[in-house]
Parts: C-alpha cells; sequence; structure tokens
C-alpha cells in the first residue's frame, strides 16, 4: 500500500467515524428533545424583540438555536448520553425565552473538555 493510499484509507475512517458520531448524538436529540408534527428537532429561536434588535446572522448560535427540551429528566438524560458519546459535561438550565411554555437547553459545564475530535477553531476565552 502506498504512503498517499494509506492517508486517504485514514481520511475515509475518520469521516466514517465523524459521521457514525453524528448520528449516535441525533438519536439522542431524536430520543429526548422536543419534535415537530413531522418528528423534527425543534430549536429555541430569537424573539421577535431580539430579531428587531440584532442582524439574525449575528445572533450567536450558543444562545440562537439550542435544540428545546421539554422537561429536566429529558435534558439530564440527553446530557448524560451525549456525554458518554464524548460531549463535553453539560447541564440543563431554563431558558429565558421560555414564557408561556417553559422549556431547557443544555450548557456547557465550566471547565470541562471534550473527548471528542477537537474541531479546527476552537474558541478561545
Ligand atoms: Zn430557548
Amino acid at each position: 500500500m502506498t504512503r498517499r493510499r494509506r492517508a486517504r484509507e485514514r481520511a475515509r475512517a475518520t469521516m466514517v467515524e465523524l459521521e457514525a458520531q453524528k448520528r449516535r448524538r441525533d438519536e439522542v436529540l431524536d430520543r429526548y428533545a422536543r419534535k415537530d408534527d413531522d418528528g423534527l428537532v425543534i430549536r429555541c429561536r430569537p424573539t421577535f424583540e431580539e430579531r428587531q434588535r440584532y442582524r439574525v446572522d449575528s445572533i450567536p448560535t450558543a444562545s440562537g438555536y439550542k435544540v428545546i427540551y421539554d422537561s429536566h429528566d429529558d435534558a439530564l438524560a440527553a446530557s448524560a448520553e451525549l456525554h458518554a458519546l464524548g460531549s463535553r459535561p453539560t447541564e440543563p438550565y431554563v431558558c429565558h425565552r421560555s414564557t408561556n411554555r417553559r422549556h431547557l437547553h443544555l450548557r456547557t459545564t465550566h471547565g470541562a473538555k471534550s473527548t471528542v475530535i477537537p474541531r479546527i477553531h476552537e474558541r478561545q476565552s
């Protein structure tokens, strides 16, 4: 096997593993997150007021489009399963946008490190 071919096989194996990780995470969200009538996971959206105040594409993803959990138990179960799959430890919190129908999101526990393959642009804080 040539060096180039070995590199290509390694890259393909990494892609396959990344896709498998994503599929396993999607399965967890499928089990615990709020879904619409078509079974698609519902994400939190900026309120009308937020959309007036900021350009929609400038609202950071961290507070913009998080997956919604209806109960603390669902959020905790998802957190545990996602962590078992290599995601950072997370904890549930009640979203400030959930006024009439309470909902929760997961946020990274402070100082936690991921065991998932690191992103290229790891945020420094
Ligand atoms: Zn929310």
